[in-house]
């Protein structure tokens, strides 16, 4: 579904990514993680082109990002991106925050725009707080929001970057639990984070990325299991375990 071809990135001589090869199928969960200035971020903003690679290729549902411009936010509209930092309209509703992209990207009417906004807001258990403006809201709580916001477009694909590192840990699996639900519908994800429970039990792959390549592909159990025996993984779990 989503595919790089040796993608690298350089900021002037700083080369942060050093030639990514990368596939996901559809319905797979990706865990992405790694030390922190590895370029987990910059990875995944390469793969919706938020950020440009400087060499290599996109390829997104057969077609190649890199192409026109047209092109790109057509294709781009179909892949949901939530950040660390919730993200939303502040002098807008939960519900608004959720119509008004559905209005002006997809062309939806209001009415189509609310019955669908109102059904994400019920999956992401945030119906109750529809009317409430986002400073009202608790950093779950908007993150959960932002979450059926990048859902109401749609996506084949949603990317999460480290979604629950700015919250408090008691609402932590509040996020958690959505990604899951999320995640068991069939839902193709990306998600760096530095969760392991959730990489461990919810993610089908473990991608580690660190200086800028991918040090290991693993299904989770092989990943955490004691006969990994690469040395960087080892250090970096003992310190995040
Ligand atoms: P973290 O776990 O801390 O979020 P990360 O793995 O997501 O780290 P990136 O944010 O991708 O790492 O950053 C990788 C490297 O690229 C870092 O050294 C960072 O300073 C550098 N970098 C990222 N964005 C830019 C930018 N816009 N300009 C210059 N350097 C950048
Ligand atoms: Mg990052």
């Amino acid at each position: 579904l989503l595919e790089t071809f040796e993608i690298t990135k350089a900021y002037g001589d700083h080369q942060v990514l050093r030639g990514i090869d990368f596939a996901i199928e559809p319905g797979q969960v990706v865990a992405v993680i790694g030390p922190s200035g590895g370029g987990k971020s910059t990875f995944l903003r390469c793969l919706n082109q938020m950020e440009r690679p400087t060499t290599g290729r996109v390829v997104f549902a057969g077609e190649e990002l890199s192409a026109t411009e047209s092109n790109l936010d057509r294709l781009r509209a179909r892949m949901g991106m939530v950040f660390q930092q919730f993200n939303l309209f502040p002098h807008m509703t939960a519900l608004r925050n959720v119509v008004l992209p559905q209005m002006n990207v997809l062309g939806r009417t209001r009415e189509e725009a609310e019955r669908r906004g109102r059904a994400l807001l019920e999956q992401v258990g945030m119906l109750a707080k529809a009317d409430s403006y986002p400073n009202r809201l608790s950093g779950g709580q908007k993150q959960r929001v932002a979450i059926a916001r990048a859902l109401a477009m749609d996506p084949e694909v949603m990317l999460f970057d480290e979604p629950t590192s700015a919250l408090d840990p008691e609402v932590v699996h509040d996020v958690l639990d959505v990604m899951t639900d999320l995640a068991k519908d069939g839902m193709t994800m990306v998600v760096v984070t530095h969760e392991m429970g959730f990489a461990r039990k919810v993610a089908d792959r473990v991608v580690f990325i660190d200086g800028g390549k991918i040090a290991a592909d693993l299904p989770p159990e092989e990943f955490f299991s004691d006969g990994n025996d690469n040395e960087r993984i080892r250090t970096f779990l003992a310190k995040v375990l």
